[in-house]
């Protein structure tokens, strides 16, 4: 029941395309990683479900789908990295921000990021990334994703995400959509569609009904005749290893290293993805020292 898939459809004619997804065990990994709060966690898990699906846009296994935010809020920013595998990785830059709850008693994602800007880069293999960024609407992430599919690429689409905690502070329900207008769509296929969104409540609240990522496709789809194109499992993965920490250590300079050198306890790299703490002891980094360049 708890598995979690990302699922794509289109309406029966192809003029609307739409995603949906329910991450609850991988936002849930995310928060246990970071060791993250409420709101940070609901903020990655958001921008992580958006990752997933946009991540499933992609053509090409190799590309990479990143989406930045920087904010002036006390999160002060986030990052979600995807493919088109299934495959999701982020982090907040802090990570344990609390907040009163906003004015319609929600986690207040967007007081905790403040004002900044969305970026995102899509990375191909061998070829120019195309990086884009607009300023944040409000910071909730769901509607700045919406205005970035407007300005950006010129697609109208409307974007839903949730994070729902438990009581414990673990995650009870997570996911989200995305539809997308295709240039072709009429009139009356838009009306119906924004008649649809208006009835939906919010994506938490259907995840917690215990419908699936199918049966919210079928809401937001309703009277469109909805085609289910396709599942796909999805999951958090970094792809950190030691030997990349130890890469990281060796770009620094022969004088940093020698200065490392000196701590007794050796130097830990912490990866800001998952958490993953590398060690390598004062030995190592005196190897290092030796054999980094002047
Ligand atoms: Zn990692």
């Amino acid at each position: 029941m708890y598995k979690d898939y990302l699922v794509r459809a289109t309406s029966g004619n192809n003029e609307i395309r739409a995603f949906a997804v329910t991450t609850r065990n991988l936002v849930e990994e995310a928060r246990i990683h970071h060791n993250s709060s409420p709101i940070c966690t609901a903020a990655l898990g958001r921008l992580m479900s958006a990752a997933l699906m946009m991540g499933d846009m992609l053509k090409n296994e190799e590309d990479v789908l990143t989406i930045q935010i920087e904010g002036d809020g006390r999160m002060r920013g986030l990052a979600a990295v995807s493919n088109n595998k299934g495959e999701v990785r982020g982090y907040t830059r802090v990570k344990d921000v609390i907040l009163p709850p906003n004015a319609q008693g929600h986690l207040n994602v967007g007081g905790a990021i403040g004002k900044g800007t969305l970026t995102v880069i899509r990375d191909f293999n061998m070829k120019e990334p195309y990086v884009s960024t607009i300023p944040l609407h409000n910071g909730e992430i769901a509607e700045d994703l919406t205005y970035y599919f407007a300005q950006s690429e010129q697609t109208a689409s409307s974007v839903g995400l949730g994070v729902l905690m438990n009581k414990d502070n673990t995650v009870k329900q997570a996911g989200g959509f995305i539809v997308q207008l295709m240039p072709s769509c009429p009139e009356e296929s838009i009306q119906i569609l924004e008649r649809n969104l208006r009835n939906i409540t919010s994506v938490t609240s259907i995840l917690d009904e215990g419908k699936t990522p199918e049966e919210m496709l079928g809401l937001v789809l309703k009277d469109l005749d909805p085609q289910i194109l396709g599942t796909k499992e999805v999951k958090f993965k970094c792809n950190c290893s030691r030997e990349k920490a130890e890469q990281i250590l060796m770009m620094s300079t022969k004088k940093d290293l020698e200065e490392l050198s000196k701590k007794e306890d050796g130097v830990e790299v912490v990866c800001e993805f998952c958490s993953s703490v590398y060690k390598f002891s004062q030995d190592e980094i005196k190897q290092m020292a030796k054999d980094a360049l002047d």
